[in-house]
């Protein structure tokens, strides 16, 4: 059932401490794409909670550079909607929109083609890891300025006590781990 597969997704995350830097204790969730079975699973119940959590009908699905990009087009797939990438500066071409965000160290930014997407569409933004809280806030922000309506934010691990559940308060996860 669903608890077997959700345990047996969890137990092939491997946690790297002090990576990639010290005190961060990173958590790698790409040994599950590894195994066809396990990577379904992990698909099946990201949409299974995406549909019962996130009211329809959802127009698109937002990955984040670059873990979001590994899960966000087979979860768009599912749900029978579209996909685009939000990125670092310097990898889009054409029109684009931008936001720029503080991270731990200095500012960073994100950019989106302009023509991606429409006001009033429905998004879902998707993301690996939800940590401080700051990339996903930060892409909600993108899509506000584009006048869309962000409808959730999703991830797979949410590590607890480093303030992402303030920033991003309605954020769904999958799992949620001890930072
Ligand atoms: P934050 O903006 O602090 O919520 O950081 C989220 C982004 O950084 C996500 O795109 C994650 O891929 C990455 N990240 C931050 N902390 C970790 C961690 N402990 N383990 C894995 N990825 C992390």
């Amino acid at each position: 059932g669903s608890d077997d597969h959700l345990a047996r997704i969890a137990a092939s995350f491997t946690i790297h401490p002090d990576f990639p830097i010290k005190g961060v204790n990173f958590r790698n969730i790409l040994p599950v794409m590894r195994d066809p079975q396990l990577f379904g699973w992990l698909i099946d119940e990201c949409v299974a909670r995406i549909k019962d959590k996130f009211s329809q009908p959802i127009d698109l699905v937002i990955g984040l550079e670059a873990r979001g990009f590994l899960f966000g087009p087979a979860i768009a797939l599912r749900l029978n909607c579209g996909f685009a990438p939000i990125r670092k500066p310097g990898k889009l071409p054409g029109k684009l929109a931008t936001v720029s965000f503080k991270k731990e160290y200095g500012e960073d930014v994100f950019e989106i083609e302009e023509d991606a997407i429409m006001p009033g569409q429905r998004i879902v933004i998707v993301d690996d890891v939800l940590a401080t809280g700051g990339t996903l806030r930060a892409a909600t922000q993108l899509m506000e300025q584009r006048k869309a309506l962000p409808v959730g934010t999703f991830v797979i691990v949410e590590l607890l006590g480093l303030g992402g559940r303030n920033r991003v308060p309605s954020c769904e996860a999958l799992f949620s781990f001890s930072g």
